[in-house]
């Protein structure tokens, strides 16, 4: 910060989607651009930080919290989701009820969380193409009508990934 070395702007990220879309592998693809086949389930949530330069003088700092999809620990969204400047609402492209899921998140964060949360909705695992249960274009009017960023990811190829975390970077008010 100062000098020549430009702004270092902070934001709290969290994902939040049913348990299994994807949300840990988005995480890891984005911050160590890794993929693991066998990876554990979340336990309640997991810290991970991760820079984007969006140009020589602006650099914006996630700090992201995965939140776990399961049931048992939806009660702990709140805490997450309360103070957090934007949100990643992930639904699988093969698996009609986890739109449904990311819609009800959707609306969730639109009632209780921050009125200018920047709120973007992946629906991940695009390379399973054959297996596809929801098309992009019913997804898309979606998020256009409840005004969301939008994009078909894939953690296992990196598809989108980095678009998507660009995308909300430049959505975000930089002029604190
Ligand atoms: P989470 O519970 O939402 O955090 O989901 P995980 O990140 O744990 O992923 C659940 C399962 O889906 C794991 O077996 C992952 O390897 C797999 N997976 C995650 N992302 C993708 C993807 O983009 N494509 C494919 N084919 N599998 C994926």
């Amino acid at each position: 910060q100062g000098q020549t070395q430009g702004r270092t702007y902070q934001f709290k990220l969290v994902l939040l989607g049913e348990s299994a879309v994807g949300k840990s592998s988005l995480v890891m693809r984005f911050v160590k651009d890794h993929f693991d086949e066998y990876r554990e389930s979340t336990i309640g949530a997991a810290f991970l930080a991760q820079t984007i330069s969006l140009d020589d003088n602006t650099t914006v700092k996630f700090e992201i919290w995965d939140t776990a999809g399961q049931e048992r620990y939806k009660s702990l969204a709140p805490m997450y989701y309360r103070n957090a400047n934007c949100a990643v609402v992930v639904y699988d492209i093969t698996q009609a009820s986890s739109l449904e899921k990311a819609k009800a998140w959707v609306n969730e964060l639109q009632r209780q969380a921050d009125p200018n949360i920047v709120i973007a909705l992946a629906g991940n695992k695009s390379d399973l193409e054959g297996r596809r249960a929801i098309d992009t274009q019913t997804a898309q009017e979606y998020a256009d009508e409840a005004g969301l960023l939008f994009f078909e990811t894939s953690a296992k190829t990196a598809h989108n990934v980095h678009e998507l975390f660009n995308a909300i970077a430049k959505r975000m008010p930089l002029d604190q």
